[in-house]
């Protein structure tokens, strides 16, 4: 039987507020242990907690860019559970009442289009972090991420595939990002994904018994992970087994998932309205006060690319996935008015630099002032398209100007016919069974005389002034 994927999506992202939720500790990420805590985020008896107001705006602006409907009114609850890392013995989390609720958000999978709704978001706060010394028979506890803000985004069991879901993880982060809300650091937990998945037979409307995985800290754990459980899913359930609801961990270094813990049910926490907390109300004035602050969204920046850069889709999506990204290209868009050469350029040569040098675009050596000077280089023919990528190996390491460079090295492309002429003549003499060949026919030596020629001048040449160069001289016939 052919079986369906069914997957949905619980993100938490941690907020980029100076201070936690209901207290005035810093957030900051690296601290010594224990030194951001106070009585509140430590859960003595008898303190209060006081809600952040920047929480519940950065959480509505995620809401706005969702497409959510933001609740008027949403209520903190208690989820009641005992961990080492959870002083109070409780999280403060929104339950029946979360600030937003049925939004959306666009994917697109081998050019298919596709939303993807948005059940919910909420407003909670983090929990510890437990530390297990390998060489002890101990555990610390560090409590300086208790109280740090995170929304949580709850997906519709609408994605169908691993691929699916990464580009859903994707497009979330890079909103968070562009709103500039949470950082989406995946390996420092900043941005986590608990994905939940069942199978169906193909066809069927019902969803199957699904499992819970979590400890997946990059997007291609994410992919692995859920390309393994539906294998595994599969293999049960053609054996007419039946899938256990529970809670399954991915084990990167093997590759597989395992069970953690039989699935805990709602009820289990004892959820109630927090008595200390009083309900967040929220009015139009707010919400639309909120939405003047967003700036323009991925999407619709990719949009606009496409059409006042004329560029396609791809390149558009490529170059707009980050905020730094997008203004990096317009920025040098406005040195080199040829929109489809800087994509190439910026796609290829300067994302493939920064990949191999695990570099953000952020940290660039090359300012796009100079990657449009270089650039324009090209288009005025000043130096060929193959040494504009040697100057680029030396901007890149050395920080300097391609004209710079360009004159420092010599490398100015030959353009007078004249010169160029004499090479091809020498060339022609040093060659004449090559010469022979192309004139009974075989044309396609005629790229070999421009190697030649490239060879002869280190590749100074200006490439289609040798070609008609060769095309002329080799059309004369000898007599
Ligand atoms: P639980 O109560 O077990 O936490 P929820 O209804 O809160 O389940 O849903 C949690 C996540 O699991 C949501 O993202 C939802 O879309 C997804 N989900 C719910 N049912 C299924 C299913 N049968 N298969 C896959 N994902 C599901
Ligand atoms: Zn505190
Ligand atoms: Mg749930």
């Amino acid at each position: 039987m052919a079986y369906e994927a069914v997957i949905g999506l619980e993100v938490h992202a941690q907020l980029l507020t100076e201070s936690k939720i209901f207290c005035s500790c810093s957030t900051q990420f690296g601290a010594s242990p224990n030194t951001h805590v106070c009585p509140i985020c430590l859960g003595m008896p008898g303190v209060l907690p006081v809600l952040n107001k920047r929480v519940v705006e950065f959480a509505m602006k995620m809401a706005l860019a969702t497409n959510c409907q933001i609740n008027p009114y949403s209520v903190f609850a208690r989820k009641n559970y005992f961990y080492p890392d959870l002083p109070k013995g409780y999280q403060i989390s929104q339950y029946e009442h979360p600030l937003a609720e049925y939004g959306w958000v666009e994917i697109e999978v081998n050019g298919q289009k596709k939303r993807i709704g948005i059940t919910r978001i909420h407003m909670e706060e983090d929990a510890g972090k437990l530390i297990h010394d390998p060489h002890k028979p101990v555990s610390y506890v560090d409590f300086n991420r208790t109280g740090v803000p995170l929304i949580e985004i709850v997906s519709e069991p609408d994605i169908r595939s691993p691929e699916e879901a990464v580009a859903y993880l994707k497009k979330l982060r890079s909103i968070l990002r562009y709103l500039e809300i949470c950082d989406g650091n995946m390996e420092e937990g900043s941005f986590r994904c608990d994905a939940n998945i069942s199978l169906r037979p193909v066809g069927s409307e019902a969803f199957g018994v699904k499992t819970e995985l979590k400890n997946m800290n990059s997007f291609k754990h994410v992919q692995r992970a859920l390309a393994y459980e539906i294998e595994r899913q599969k293999a049960i359930l053609e054996e007419g087994g039946s899938i256990i609801q529970e809670t399954r961990l991915w084990d990167e270094a093997k590759g597989v998932t395992r069970s953690m813990r039989g699935k805990e049910e709602a009820h289990d926490y004892r959820y109630f309205p927090d008595p200390d907390l009083v309900p967040v109300v929220v009015d139009e004035a707010w919400i639309e006060a909120v939405r003047n602050t967003l700036p323009e969204l991925p999407d619709e920046k990719k949009e606009r690319f496409i059409k006042e850069y004329n560029l396609p889709s791809y390149d558009a999506e490529v170059l707009t996935t980050s905020r730094e990204l997008a203004d990096y290209f317009e920025s040098v868009v406005k040195a080199c008015a040829n929109p489809k050469m800087v994509s190439n350029w910026i796609m290829s040569e300067l994302l493939g630099k920064l990949n191999q040098e695990k570099k953000e675009i952020g940290e660039c050596p090359i300012t796009p002032e100079q990657l449009g000077e270089l650039l324009a280089l090209i288009e005025k023919g000043t130096i060929s398209g193959k040494i504009a990528k040697t100057v680029f190996e030396e901007m890149y390491a050395t920080g300097k100007s391609p004209a710079q460079i360009v004159k420092e090295k010599g490398l100015v492309q030959i353009t007078d016919e004249a010169t160029l002429r004499k090479i091809a003549e020498k060339i022609i003499r040093e060659h004449p069974k090559e010469v022979e060949q192309y004139r009974a026919g075989k044309e396609k030596l005629l790229g070999f005389f421009v190697g030649q020629m490239m060879k002869e001048t280190k590749g100074k040449a200006n490439p289609q002034l040798a070609n008609k160069i060769f095309k002329e001289l080799l059309c004369v016939t000898e007599n």
